[in-house]
This record gives structure tokens, C-alpha cells and sequence, in this order.
């Protein structure tokens, strides 16, 4: 079974700009590209995962919300980056639906399709709604707190929106990601030969 890195969009991959679709105002963080390339090394898939409520509220069409993702997924292919897939919610507060994160609908989706185990990997985001996607659909979770950012301190950080880890650079999460995976594999070594 494939482990895999989930990856919110807006305000983890790119800059957050309300409602954007238009491809002149995607912005890269540039942290996130030796980071990712590490990750992709060390085995992990990575696969969009975003609330587009644009569309429920005719702001934009699915049509052009896959243009800006197709987008930043060949961007990131042309920088030796392979995104694997992406899943995204259309819908918004008004809809009842299973995939509007902090449901964790579209992540259990992509494991369908990709046989994905769900429990050694990873949701990454910039709010506790994105870990509390995680959380419910199994993974691990980093909070991406770039800003450190207030209008994280409602929910606070208790159950079902507590972070593994609170990180400010992406560099910090790959860390995060490769050091518990090691300490996995020191685990299962040392029990395999009895120290
Ligand atoms: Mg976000
Ligand atoms: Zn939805």
C-alpha cells in the first residue's frame, strides 16, 4: 500500500488569494520545492486536497478551477515534482456534503482510488480545518502555520483538531515527515533484533 503527503493548496503550496483561479496570481511558496522532492524520494505520493467553495458560489466553473490546477500540477511536474492527483470539494457551508474538509471525504476518496494507507501518511495545511481532515480520515497532521496566523485560535488545538506538529516553513515539515518516519523504521529494527 502506498503512503501519501495530502497537501491543502491555498496558503500551504501557494499563496492564499480569496477565490483565485486566474494562473497571473498563483504564487509558489518557494520553500516547498526541495521539501516536496525530499518527500517524493523518500517514497510519498503527493496529492492535492482543497475546498473550492468558489464554484458553489458561481464565482467560477470546475472548467476553470482544473485549468489553475492542471496548472500548478505541471508547474510543480516541470520542477521535478510529481503530483500524483487532485481532489477538491465544490461545494460550501449551505451544501451538505462529505467532502468539505474538516470532513475527510475527498482523502478517503484518493485512498480508494490510489490504495493509499491511510494511517502512515500525512495531511499538511495552513488551518485546523485541513488537520481535522486528517484526523478523522487517520493520518498524521501538521498544522503549516506560516503566519501564525490568528484566526487559528478559535478552534483551538484540542481533539479532532489537535496537529501532530505546529510548523512555521515547509522545510520544517518535510523534516517532520522523514524524522517520524526513521524513528518508524529504528523501531521496527530494534524490535526485529531484539535491542
Ligand atoms: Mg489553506
Ligand atoms: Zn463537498
Amino acid at each position: 500500500m502506498e503512503r501519501s503527503i495530502f497537501l491543502d493548496k491555498d496558503g500551504t503550496l501557494i499563496h492564499d488569494v480569496a477565490y483565485n483561479i486566474s494562473l497571473s496570481k498563483i504564487a509558489f511558496y518557494p520553500d516547498i520545492f526541495s521539501s516536496l522532492k525530499q518527500l517524493v524520494t523518500a517514497g510519498y505520493s503527493l496529492i492535492l486536497i482543497s475546498n473550492q467553495s468558489g464554484i458553489a458560489k458561481g464565482l467560477f466553473n470546475e472548467k476553470e478551477l482544473r485549468i489553475a490546477l492542471d496548472y500548478i500540477v505541471g508547474y510543480l511536474y516541470q520542477k521535478g515534482i510529481p503530483i500524483k492527483g487532485y481532489y477538491y470539494c465544490p461545494h460550501d457551508e449551505q451544501n451538505v456534503c462529505n467532502c468539505r474538509k474538516p470532513l475527510p471525504g475527498l482523502l478517503q476518496k484518493a485512498a480508494y482510488e490510489h490504495r493509499i494507507d491511510l494511517s502512515h501518511s500525512w495531511m499538511i495545511g495552513d488551518i485546523l480545518t485541513d488537520v481535522g481532515a486528517g484526523r478523522a480520515a487517520g493520518c498524521k497532521t501538521i498544522l503549516l502555520d506560516r503566519n501564525r496566523s490568528e484566526r487559528l485560535l478559535p478552534l483551538g488545538y484540542q481533539d479532532p483538531f489537535r496537529p501532530d506538529y505546529i510548523l512555521d516553513d515547509f522545510f520544517g515539515v518535510a523534516n517532520a515527515v522523514l524524522d517520524a518516519k526513521n524513528k518508524e523504521t529504528e523501531i521496527y529494527t530494534n524490535r526485529h533484533t531484539g535491542q
